[in-house]
């Protein structure tokens, strides 16, 4: 496809502003640029094609399936962007004085109370703009709690060997050492490697429950105690929440910090680069640490809290992803509690839905009952040379997203399903013919999977190219 700029003609126009009704201004010549703007020409109809047929390139879960493991690609209702664009919420400023924004305070308030009783915790910032933003922040947070209590030698986070490549990350970045645990044959969190591993040095453990490979961690509550009794902390990684909210509260489970993806598991459309959010609920002993400033109500009045006098400080300015947590709030509201319940029921029923129909077509390493995704691995085809990166590019030709592939990273050619509540069985039953009909063709005409996707507009890209040498930017004729 041509780029907007190649479309262009000299002297085509898009739209004509109305003529100026206010005094010109001279602008000091050292101002005035010396060549002028190169913008596209083009017309009002090019601009509509061009961004239709762009769109048409992209594959999106309101096209079809995305099973995306681990990243609850559920469909958004559109009600809620319908919502979160209401004038009174798009045409605030931060800035505002508190007794004209009573209205999206009260709102934010209310989300955090909302997400404080679906987890189990006692205090919330809806600061973080996405998960592993609201990680860095939880880390913070334990950093802070030990030094303040100062207990200056804890510089360890322990990290189960399933966790998703931000949990090492986040807490490298606050200046911890990542300890690894290994799973055990379950998939589970190996508890006797966790009581080795624990020490003076503990600042804490991240978990996420159900873990990634779709696995409640029946031993959490063991777990917690093992790393409080060491004086640790317990950080719930929150992007599995889907699974059990309106079921458990991982408050109830020994966590003191809890993140929220609001945009995988609260209604907002995720998987282009955001915006997302990340909310972080913590307990009562911790809310002192949490960023500046929160949400209260006095009386009848929601304002700005600054009184935390251990906080971390900011970590992003103003107040977080405003048009995420209208999105978040809505759908809490529509839905309810039965329908939060609900929803995390048909969620883990669709997984195992699925996955006792594809452990008879492909190979399930951990095939018990699983929450709501689970992990299958195409390993078995490796001796017809096919990957499972081959596997799922195939997916593509008949239409399906691939599902999350070598993630995580204790099963080999491992691809991760994660349906969501929102497919039907006739969606997953179409699923389950694809996958067979693939199966097949990998064992009569392997070609067909090395060399696919046929059918999209860009073929197979070169991976690793694009990472060492993306070219993301048009530099002009
Ligand atoms: C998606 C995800 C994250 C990170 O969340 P982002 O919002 O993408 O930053 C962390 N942990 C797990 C298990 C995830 O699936």
């Amino acid at each position: 496809m041509e780029l907007i700029f190649e479309l262009s003609k000299s002297g085509r126009r898009g739209f004509i502003p109305p003529r100026a009704d206010v005094k010109n201004y001279e602008l000091d010549l050292k101002y005035v640029r010396k060549t002028p703007l190169n913008l596209p020409e083009v017309t009002e109809g090019d601009v509509v094609r061009h961004y239709t047929n762009l769109s048409r390139l992209n594959y999106a879960v309101d096209i079809g399936f995305y099973p995306l493991g681990s990243c609850t690609m559920k469909y958004n209702p559109k009600l809620n962007e319908r919502v979160a664009s209401l004038p009174g919420f798009t045409d605030i400023h931060p800035y505002q004085d508190l007794s004209t924004i009573q209205g999206a305070l009260e709102l934010m308030f209310n989300l955090g109370e909302s997400l404080k009783k679906i987890s189990g915790m006692d205090a919330i910032t809806l600061q973080p703009a996405a998960g592993a933003h609201g990680e860095y922040t939880g880390i913070a947070i334990i950093r802070q709690y030990h030094r303040d209590r100062k207990d200056f030698e804890r510089d360890e986070i322990i990290i189960p060997d399933s966790a998703h490549g931000t949990n090492p990350a986040s807490s490298a970045m606050n200046g911890f050492k990542v300890v690894e645990i290994k799973s055990d044959d379950r998939g589970m969190v190996n508890v006797d490697e966790l009581k080795k591993a624990v020490s003076s040095h503990t600042a804490g453990m991240m978990l996420t429950n159900p873990n990634t490979l779709g696995i409640f961690e029946e031993n959490v509550l063991e777990i917690s105690k093992i790393v409080h009794d060491a004086g640790g902390l317990m950080y719930y990684d929150g992007a599995n929440l889907n699974a059990i909210m309106g079921q458990i509260r991982p408050g109830d489970l020994g966590f003191d910090i809890v993140h929220f993806n609001l945009h995988k598991t609260f209604s907002t459309p995720h998987g282009m680069g955001g915006p997302g959010s990340g909310p972080i609920a913590v307990k009562d002993y911790l809310a002192d640490f949490l960023p500046i400033p929160t949400i209260s109500k006095k009386g009848e009045e929601y304002t700005f809290d600054f009184s935390h006098k251990k906080s971390i400080g900011r970590v992003r300015s103003f107040y977080g992803n405003f048009s995420v947590v209208v999105k978040a709030y809505a759908y809490i509201l529509i839905m309810g509690e039965e329908g939060i319940k609900k929803a995390s029921e048909m969620a883990v029923l669709n997984a195992n839905y699925l996955r006792a129909k594809i452990s008879k077509i492909l190979k399930v390493p951990y095939n018990n009952t699983c929450m709501h995704e689970f992990v299958a691995t195409t390993l078995p085809l490796e001796e017809k040379g096919i990957k499972a990166l081959d596997f799922v590019k195939r997916m593509l030709d008949y239409g399906i997203h691939p599902p999350t592939v070598y993630f995580p990273m204790i099963v080999h050619e491992d691809i991760m399903v994660e349906p969501t509540e929102t497919e039907s069985k006739d969606t997953l039953d179409h699923f389950v013919d694809i996958v067979e009909k693939i199966v097949k063709e990998a064992e009569e005409n392997p070609e067909i999977l090395k060399d696919a996707p046929h059918k999209t507009p860009i073929r197979r890209l070169d991976d690793t190219r694009a990472a060492r040498n993306p070219v993301l930017r048009w530099k002009g004729n």
